[in-house]
C-alpha cells in the first residue's frame, strides 16, 4: 500500500508470532492449547483473506480496538479515556448495544481482522457485549480490564470460552498501582492472577510505562511476579499524553529505545510470556499502524477514530459498514498523507499533530 513496504506482510507477520509464542506459553495445559491450535487455522484463514484483499486494492488491518463502554468506576491518574472525556461518570447514552457490537464483530470476521481489543471505560461493565465476543470463536478478544469487576460469574465465563483473554492493568508494585488506580487495586489484581492460575485460565497484564515506572515494570522481579502466577501475556502501552501537563510522564526517546531493546531480550530470555509494546516500533512498520494500516478505533457510540489516542471522527458504524468506516476520508487522508509517516518527538504522532487532524476533519466530528 506505501510504497515497497509489503504493510499487509509486516503485520502478518506479528501476528503470527503472537499465535506461535501465545501456542508455546499454553502447551502445559491441553484445553487451552486446543483452542490455541484451533485459533491458529482461523488466524492463518483470516491472513488469506487479508492477503486476497490487498492484492484486490483493499487494505484490511488485522487488529480492531472497541471501547464498548464510556463508564468506569475509576478515577486513574493521567487517564487518557478521561481526558479525553471518552470516559465520564455522566450516564452512558447512544452507546452501541449488544446487536450491534455483535453485528460488527461478524462483519470484522468476514474482512479477516483476527484481533479484537476490548477497553473502554472499564470494559467488564458491558457482559452483554463479552458474552457475545463469546460466541464468535475465530476471533481472539484480549479485554483491557481494570479488574475490580471480576468475579465468579466471568471466571466461569472465562472458562468456557477461550477466546476472552483478561488483561489486567497494572503499573508495577503495590505502591505504584495504588497511587495511580487507588487504594486496594494492587491486592484485587493479584487475588485475581492467583485465580485465574489456580483455575489454569490463561491471562495478561498491561502495563502503562511512564518515566516514573520504567525500570521496575522492565525488571526480571517485576516479570517474576507475574509469570509465577502464570501470567501469558505482558503488553507494554507506552504512555501518551493527551494534555501538555502529562508530557512529562511519556518515556523519552532513549527510553523508548531501550523498551524496544529489552522486548527483544525478553522473547528470547523469557518465551514464558507474549510481550507486545503499544504503539510499538514506528521504524520497523513504517510510521504509526494507527487509521487503518494496522488497527483502527471503534468508539462506545460507533464512532471511528484513528485510535484510541486520537478521538476524531468522521464516519459512525450506526450509519453504515465496519468496512465504510475502515474508508472513511480520515482515514483515506490519513494513509495517503505524510503525518503517519512524519518524524515525530515521543511516543504519538498523531497527538503531536492533532492539529493536522483536527484541519482534516474540520473539526466536524460525529
Ligand atoms: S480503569 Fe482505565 S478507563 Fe478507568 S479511569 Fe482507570 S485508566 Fe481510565
Amino acid at each position: 500500500m506505501t510504497g515497497s513496504f509489503d504493510l499487509q506482510s509486516y503485520m502478518t507477520k506479528g501476528v503470527e508470532r503472537v499465535v506461535a509464542e501465545a501456542l508455546k506459553a499454553t502447551l502445559k495445559d491441553p484445553k487451552e492449547s486446543a483452542f490455541m491450535l484451533r485459533f491458529a487455522a482461523a488466524s492463518r484463514t483470516a491472513s488469506k483473506k487479508r492477503r486476497r484483499a490487498e492484492d484486490a486494492g483493499e487494505h484490511i488491518p488485522p487488529f480492531l480496538i472497541a471501547s464498548i463502554t464510556s463508564r468506569c468506576n475509576l478515577h486513574c491518574a493521567g487517564c487518557y479515556s478521561r481526558q479525553n472525556h471518552a470516559t465520564t461518570d455522566e450516564k452512558a447514552v447512544k452507546q452501541l448495544t449488544a446487536e450491534e457490537w455483535a453485528k460488527l464483530f461478524d462483519e470484522a470476521d468476514e474482512l479477516g481482522i483476527s484481533f479484537i481489543l476490548l477497553a473502554g471505560g472499564e470494559p467488564m461493565l458491558r457482559r452483554d457485549v463479552i458474552e457475545a465476543a463469546g460466541e464468535r470463536t475465530d476471533i481472539l478478544f484480549p479485554i483491557f480490564t481494570n479488574g475490580t469487576f471480576i468475579d465468579e460469574r466471568y471466571f466461569t465465563l472465562f472458562d468456557k470460552c477461550r477466546n476472552l483473554i483478561p488483561i489486567m492493568s497494572i503499573e508495577g508494585g503495590r505502591e505504584i498501582t495504588d497511587e495511580r488506580r487507588g487504594d486496594g487495586i494492587y491486592d484485587k489484581l493479584i487475588s485475581n492472577m492467583d485465580e485465574f492460575g489456580r483455575r489454569g485460565l490463561v491471562f495478561g497484564a498491561s502495563v502503562t510505562v511512564t518515566r516514573e515506572n520504567f525500570m521496575e515494570v522492565t525488571s526480571d522481579a517485576f516479570l517474576d511476579s507475574l509469570s509465577d502466577r502464570g501470567c501469558k501475556a505482558v503488553i507494554f502501552v507506552e504512555y501518551v499524553p493527551v494534555t501538555d501537563e502529562s508530557s512529562e510522564l511519556a518515556p523519552t526517546d532513549i527510553q523508548r529505545d531501550f523498551l524496544a531493546g529489552e522486548i527483544h531480550r525478553l522473547r528470547e530470555k523469557r518465551p514464558e510470556m507474549v510481550y507486545i509494546s503499544f504503539p510499538g516500533d514506528e521504524k520497523l512498520s513504517g510510521g504509526c499502524v494507527a487509521a487503518g494500516r494496522g488497527f483502527f478505533h471503534i468508539n462506545s457510540h460507533g464512532g471511528a477514530e484513528p485510535c484510541p489516542f486520537s478521538p476524531y471522527s468522521d464516519v459512525n458504524v450506526k450509519n453504515g459498514s465496519l468496512r465504510d468506516a475502515m474508508h472513511s476520508p480520515l482515514f483515506t487522508a490519513l494513509q495517503s498523507g505524510d503525518i503517519l509517516l512524519d518524524d515525530h518527538d515521543g511516543g504519538c504522532v498523531l497527538y503531536e499533530k492533532r492539529a493536522l487532524v483536527e484541519a482534516l476533519i474540520g473539526q466536524k466530528g460525529c
